[in-house]
Formats: structure tokens, sequence, C-alpha cells
């Protein structure tokens, strides 16, 4: 069965208008027609039976009834992520919606390698959003992945900074003695924050600045992985860690 998302903001009754990124793909991409039946997801975890009722620049679909509703995906977790260059911020988006991943917070900092103009990282945000939601389609995962506008270094460590139940880990290459086994409490944790670095890595004060808002720098090992293979193995060793698979 197609899958598609709606925003629930534009449902009135049982009608819903699809967005004109969906729209497209159904009429033009699949070519489908008044009458076929679809899936239609909200992004909260609703996943609906549904009939196309109008095709055009905006299609219509009449929700026939909700067929599934994805209960909490377990502890909340989110992922500070340094901008990395090109595909490869494509690969963390995909792959951290497969794995389950709340919200993504992407930032740029002093090792960051080049520099987003305002409407370059509009146009990236797009992508990202683009990415996750066909992440989510194919691994079937009903609530959609927040991702958030890039932010400065600065903003994205005060994002959730005055909220102590969270715990927040730093993944530093030149962090030697803390290893993610030290950290005990994993699965006793309301809610984590991972925060890796773009290919350049952190800088030390970087990593100072946000010891003092609470995050525990932590080594993923001797070997200094790529970045984007860095944050798939820590949010998968992570999510295993804190129960969430
Ligand atoms: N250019 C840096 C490496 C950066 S790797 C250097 O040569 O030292 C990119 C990011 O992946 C890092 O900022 C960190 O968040 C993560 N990372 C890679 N290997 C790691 C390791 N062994 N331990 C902890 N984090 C690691």
């Amino acid at each position: 069965m197609r899958r598609f998302f709606f925003d629930p903001s534009t449902r009135s009754g049982d009608r819903v208008q699809l967005s004109e990124e969906e729209s497209r793909h159904i009429s033009k991409v699949l070519r489908l027609k008044v009458g076929d039946s679809i899936e239609l997801l909200d992004g909260l975890g609703g996943m609906y039976q549904a009939v196309i009722a109008a095709v055009g620049r905006q299609v219509e679909v009449h929700l026939e009834g909700l067929v599934a509703r994805e209960a909490g995906v377990g502890k909340p977790l989110w992922v500070w992520q340094g901008i990395l260059k090109g595909e490869k911020m494509d690969t963390v988006v995909q792959k951290c919606t497969e794995l389950g991943v709340t919200g993504l917070i992407p930032f740029q900092s002093s090792r960051c390698q080049g520099k987003l103009d305002a409407s370059r990282v509009r146009k990236k945000h797009e992508r990202w959003q683009r990415i996750g939601l066909a992440a989510c389609k194919q691994c079937l995962r009903l609530q959609t992945i927040n991702i958030d506008m890039v932010a400065t270094y600065a903003e994205a460590l005060g994002k959730r900074s005055d909220d102590d139940t969270i715990l927040r880990l730093l993944f530093w290459e030149e962090e030697k003695t803390t290893h993610l086994r030290d950290i005990g409490d994993i699965n006793q944790a309301d809610s984590i924050a991972l925060m890796l670095g773009p290919e350049g890595g952190f800088s030390t004060e970087e990593v100072g600045q946000a010891r003092l808002l609470g995050w525990r720098t932590v080594s993923l090992g001797e070997r200094i992985l790529r970045a984007e293979t860095a944050t798939i193995s820590a949010v998968s060793i992570v999510q295993f860690l804190a129960g969430n698979v």
C-alpha cells in the first residue's frame, strides 16, 4: 500500500489536502486516480486508510478510518549533529530516522567545512526533511523525525539546556578515559541527548562550553571514526543501552 504524510492541521472533518510535494508524487509519479486507496500518516503516530477524492496541484483525500496508532517509541533521544558535507549529512538524517532518533539538531561549529548562507541553509533543511519523511515511510515509522533549522554552536548548546532530566553525552575523539560502558545510568535516564562533531571534530573551547552545561564527554573507542560512522554507531549503541530497541 502506498503511504503518504499529511499535515493534521489541514484536516477538516474526514477531508485532508496533501502538500504539493506529496500531491505531485501521487498524480505525476504514481499516476493514482480518484477512488484509489492509500494509507495516510499524520506524523504524530496515526495511520489512516484513505481514498483519493480529487487529483490536482493539491490532492484531496477522504479519510476512512484509523488503522494503527504507534505508541511512544521509548525514551526520547535527540542528536545534536555538527553539519557534515553533502551526502554524509543525508546519510545521517536517513539512518537516525531508521534508528528511531526523536529529533536532530544540526549545528555549525568552528570546524565545520564550508559555511552555508541563509538560502542554502533553508534548502538543506527542506532536503533533510524530505529524506526524513521518505525514511519514515520506508521503515514504517509513524512519528516523523523532528529536524531543527541549522543553529550556531552557541544556539545549539542553548537548546533544551534548562531541562536537567536529560542525560547529555558528547562524543569526543579526544576523550581517552570515559567510554559508553562507564555511563551507568543510560537506561534510567528519562531522555538522552547525544552530540557529535563535524568532520573536523570539536575544538577544546567548544568541549569546555558544553561541559559547563552538563554534557559529559565520551569515547567511542581508540579508533577515530568518520563522522557519519560515529553518529550511526553512537545512536545504535545508546538505543540498545536505553532499552529503545
Ligand atoms: N578530525 C578529527 C576527527 C573528527 S571525527 C580528528 O582527526 O581528530 C567526527 C566526530 O565523530 C567527532 O567530533 C566525534 O563526535 C565523533 N567521533 C569519531 N571517532 C570518535 C571516537 N573514537 N570517540 C568519540 N567520538 C568520536
